[in-house]
């Protein structure tokens, strides 16, 4: 089994000794990208990993295709995040909130002492997108030389809507056709033979599982949601249409996606220089 690793590719920090660390943090630039995932239930038929590969895997392909002397390099992932969530689900481990705050900061202000101008979270984990803007901004504060760039791996990626249907982006949050088929192209040989469906709160005949008009999971109007009030199998949204050329498709794309916006921020100045201190 071939699992791919961002450990492997050079670009990676903690494969360098001290004295190159250094010089990466000190060229004009400098950029470095902290994949997140989490180690959470994706239903019975995809492993608990699932986020962090993601986030490795094609942060690993868009790395092979920028430019070699670009001043960017990745950190180690944060495999284990915030997934209150699934906790129901055995195989599930989640931080509390301000444990990962207080990680994530600390790390991030020793990133910033080294001399990084930017920090980029790569996050694959919808659960704790809040979370690490939340703490972005605190970092951005903290360290005034350093930005700090809080991503979503699914989010922006506008061809996205032409590949998976309308209703599966509205309420294919967990484990659905999306992640199924990606992890079909990725790592075939981890996808189990199920295909659930489930979660679909509008459909439901219990009562107290109906989102109240005008709310919804995710979006404008937000119920927080915790994964076993809604579906047994763990899976929101609908897997069955999964394939692996889906997958493919859609690696294609986030990969794109992701080359341009990285190939955009180290042609760009930003942060913007702070003049009140002058
Ligand atoms: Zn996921």
């Amino acid at each position: 089994m071939e699992v791919i690793s961002i450990s492997s590719n050079l670009r990676n920090l903690a494969f360098l000794s001290w004295p190159d660390a250094s010089k990466a943090a000190l060229k004009e630039g400098s950029t470095i990208v902290w994949p997140f995932g989490a180690c959470e239930q994706h239903g019975p038929h995809l492993p608990l990993i699932t986020d962090t590969l993601f986030a490795e895997s094609v942060l690993f392909e868009v790395l092979e295709q920028l430019p070699k002397d670009l001043p960017l390099w990745s950190l180690p992932s944060q495999s284990i995040g915030f997934s209150p969530e699934h906790l129901a689900f055995p195989g599930t481990l989640s931080l509390p909130g301000n444990l990962l705050m207080e990680l994530v900061n600390e790390i991030g202000k020793q990133l910033a002492d080294m001399g990084f101008q930017r920090l980029v979270f790569f996050n694959a984990h919808g659960g704790q997108i809040g979370l690490l803007q939340a703490i972005a901004r605190e970092l951005r504060i903290q360290c005034p030389s350093m930005s700090v760039l809080p991503c979503f791996l699914w989010s922006g990626v506008d061809e996205l809507k032409d590949l998976i249907p309308n209703k599966e982006v509205e309420q294919g949050l967990h484990a659905a056709l999306a992640e199924t088929s990606l992890m079909l192209s990725f790592n075939p040989e981890l996808v189990g033979d199920s295909r659930p469906f489930g979660g679909d709160s509008k459909k439901s005949t219990n009562q107290s599982m109906k989102v109240p008009s005008g709310w919804s999971l995710e979006g404008a109007a937000p119920c927080a949601w915790l994964t076993n009030e809604l579906s047994e199998s763990g899976v929101i949204g609908d897997s069955r249409g999964a394939t692996p050329e889906l997958g493919d498709k859609l690696r294609k794309v986030l990969v794109e996606h992701w080359v341009e916006l990285f190939l955009n921020l180290m042609n760009s100045k930003w942060p913007p220089v702070d003049n009140s201190k002058n």
